[in-house]
């Protein structure tokens, strides 16, 4: 392990040196290239990809790329904000050794996630890596917490040999079917032998609802790795598939009517190796830190669904009755309330106890929304929020009065309204950052303004081949 958190110009103590003796080991092994990876502000992955031979001069230096991607959108165009989207200056990408992995399914190339440094040496203020670990370690200093969190995957199988652009799914045959499962079975075979050859451990693999839908879950770990594992995981799927003739989508509306793909965040706060979820004297054995945990992730939904739920594609999804939790609701085992209190089976809740956080898809920057989920629980523990009443059922079915009593709204449902609530919440703008914040409400700004006009049917197309 590195000893410092950062990455520095010259090298963090220890990696230069680990650096060289791996691209030894990855040359030896028929690896040629490291794929190094981060996300943008707009959720779509970006790459830039060296020899491995240079993985010592990454280290040490990083690789160059212009920060005008921090205010790129999904299509590629780009808006600016005070700082950001300008065509000068320069970034170095620095790749964090620990989670270096030779990718399975794309012989011939490792993998690692980046960190975003100046070339003066700073943390980039627009790295949302950087933001997630700065969040993470705050939490641990100023409230002795710390967070496990998992990020489930669903995703669209089409064929590649569809019409252009068009979404043909791979399987037929009822949801969550045999008939699904045997019509991709090499292709989900190989999926689990990639991600256990990765040191991925994969909780479950299934057909899902939608057309063509599947699902991986895998095990949880602390935020930034969780949030690595969901880029690495989902290179996987898509490179699997690849090799099957299929084409993926993560989109969170493939089509634009019916279930959509969801990117539901398990998340557990923890204190001296103790779960806050369980064990506790209140609702569900929820310690009372627990509780306001989730009041505070509850408050800020609206809000944050600007961040978790990025996408004009992303409304398509949010709708009621759906399993994607478009109401401000929480309840035990609640599928169709936002937050989803996972108690786990008996003699495992200590381990096993989590909040679930619906409203998030997979356009969704996974750092960005992990970060800003903790910020906003760690101020409902600072406000000592009250966790309200919870909800059973479907609360698409109380009555209008009885919502309102409860406090039970629906989220935004359009991504305007999201970015409205995100630029009133001064706990998560702080939490990020003027650079960040801007950024997320710049780009937000410049999708809403790609898609006026356009139809569910064109806004689907629009989205559905970049996430
Ligand atoms: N596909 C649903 C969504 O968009 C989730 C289904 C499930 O609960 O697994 O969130
Ligand atoms: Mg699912």
């Amino acid at each position: 392990m590195t000893t410092l958190d950062d990455p520095l110009p010259g090298g963090r103590p220890g990696d230069v040196e680990r650096a060289g003796a791996l691209s030894g080991e990855l040359a030896g092994r028929g690896v040629h290239g490291i794929v190094l990876a981060y996300v943008d502000t707009a959720g779509v992955g970006r790459v830039k990809t060296v020899p491995t031979a240079r993985l010592a001069s990454a280290a040490a230096w990083g690789v160059g790329m212009s920060p005008v991607f921090d205010t790129f959108l999904a299509d590629d165009r780009s808006v600016t904000t005070d700082v950001l989207g300008s065509p000068d200056g320069d970034l170095r990408l620095y790749p964090d050794l620990d989670r270096l992995v030779v990718l399975a399914a794309q012989p011939g190339w490792a993998w690692a996630p980046v960190d975003r440094v100046t070339q003066d040496g700073e943390p980039h203020p627009g790295c949302s890596r950087t933001f997630l670990r700065r969040t993470v370690a705050g939490a641990a200093r100023a409230h002795g917490l710390a967070f496990r969190a998992g990020i489930e995957i669903e995703w669209s199988v089409g064929l590649d040999s569809a019409p252009a652009g068009e979404f043909v799914p791979a399987t037929s045959g009822p949801a969550y079917g045999a008939i699904r499962q045997i019509e991709l079975s090499d292709c989900a075979a190989e999926l689990l032998a990639a991600c256990a050859a990765q040191g991925v451990d994969v909780d479950q693999v299934h057909p899902e609802y939608a057309p063509g839908q599947f699902e991986i879950s895998v095990a949880a770990l602390d935020p930034v790795a969780a949030a690595d594992r969901s880029v690495l995981v989902r290179q996987t799927i898509r490179a699997v598939a690849r090799r099957h003739g299929l084409r993926v989508s993560f989109s969170p509306a493939v089509l634009a009517r019916g279930v959509g793909n969801g990117g539901h965040v398990h998340l557990s706060a923890w204190r001296d190796g103790t779960n806050l979820h369980s064990g506790g004297s209140r609702r569900y054995g929820m310690t009372a830190d627990a509780e306001a945990f989730a009041a505070g992730v509850l408050a800020h939904l609206p809000a944050l669904t600007a961040v978790t739920a990025p996408s004009p594609a992303s409304r398509l999804r949010l709708r009621p009755s759906q399993w994607a939790g478009v109401f401000t609701a929480w309840g035990l085992e609640t599928r169709e309330a936002a937050i989803r209190l996972v108690r786990g089976t008996a003699g495992r809740r200590a381990e096993l106890a989590n909040l679930e956080v619906k409203p998030v898809d997979l356009a969704a920057n996974p750092y960005l929304a992990l970060g800003c989920l903790i910020a906003a629980g760690l101020d409902g523990i600072v406000s000592a929020a009250v966790l309200p009443e919870e909800t059973t059922g479907d609360p698409a079915r109380l009555a209008p009065e009885e919502a309102s009593a409860r406090g039970v709204r629906r989220l935004p449902t359009s991504l305007g309204e999201a970015v409205a609530e995100f630029r009133a919440d001064e706990v998560l703008r702080a939490a990020l950052g003027p650079v960040l914040a801007d950024a997320v409400t710049a780009v937000r700004q410049g999708e809403i303004e790609g898609v006026a006009g356009l139809d569910d049917e064109r806004v689907a197309a629009a989205y559905r081949w970049v996430y």
